[in-house]
């Protein structure tokens, strides 16, 4: 939100539940002026569709997106991935990640003089990724799973194979990585998104952060977001 006026990044709950949580930050939908999407996977399109039609507002995404998200009689709005764009006085800066999608972003967000970088679904750090989220004010970053949780988990071979690959998802240990070399004086919060329900738990993946980020001496405070909560609000001075 900037000021009254705010955006959805991802959609992946129902209509219904999305509105339920605005409802919880007092957020009425009709101050949501868009939902800007970061790839087509359905646990982030899930209500864009019903949200959309329900409220008149478009949908942004990367073409390789909005060509996989089923959007039918949605206004949609393309942008490219190498340039920002604004809406609700929100500077969006889109960054490519490597994670099995069309056309998958992050972004770096801008509200006044205040940077978030946010970052799930990331197959793996890159050094471009590094460069857009650092020294943001506050990090939302994937923490998928714990490396042992996963391996000695029930998923088949090929899926645990892919979660752990470079175009999967992001380990504790690699959250807590991209934390440290991300986070600077200015980032105030890490906030870690993402968890898997089955491999990893909100503690193993805020202790795996702290130390990471202790031991870079980053004064950061870690929280961590849990399946079937609101978290929030983050406020930005
Ligand atoms: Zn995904
Ligand atoms: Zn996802």
């Amino acid at each position: 939100m900037s000021g009254d006026r705010g955006v959805l990044i991802d959609a992946g709950l129902s209509c219904k539940e999305l509105e339920r949580r605005l409802s919880l930050f007092g957020v009425e939908p009709p101050q949501i002026e868009a939902i800007v999407l970061t790839h087509e996977h359905t646990d982030h399109v899930r209500g864009a569709r019903r949200f959309s039609a329900s409220f008149g507002v478009p949908v942004y995404g990367t073409r390789g997106t909005l060509a996989l998200s089923s959007l039918d009689g949605i206004e949609t709005v393309p942008f490219p991935t190498s340039r920002p764009f604004a809406v609700a006085q929100i500077l969006f800066r889109p960054f490519r990640v490597k994670h099995l999608a069309a056309e998958p972003v992050a972004f770096s967000v801008g509200l006044g003089s205040k940077r978030v970088g946010i970052a799930s679904d990331l197959g793996c750090i890159t050094s471009s990724v590094v460069d857009e989220m650092v020294d943001s004010d506050l990090l939302l970053i994937e923490a998928n799973y714990d490396e042992d949780m996963l391996l000695s988990g029930d998923y088949p071979g090929f899926l645990k194979r892919a979660i752990r690959g470079d175009h999967g998802h992001l380990s504790n240990e690699d959250a807590g990585t991209l934390s440290r070399r991300t986070a600077t004086e200015r980032t105030e919060k890490v906030v870690l998104v993402h968890l898997s329900r089955e491999n990893n738990t909100p503690e193993k993946a805020r202790d795996t952060v702290d130390r990471h980020l202790r031991d870079a001496k980053k004064t950061a405070k870690v929280e961590v977001t849990e399946h079937g909560a609101a978290k929030g609000p983050f406020r930005l001075r």
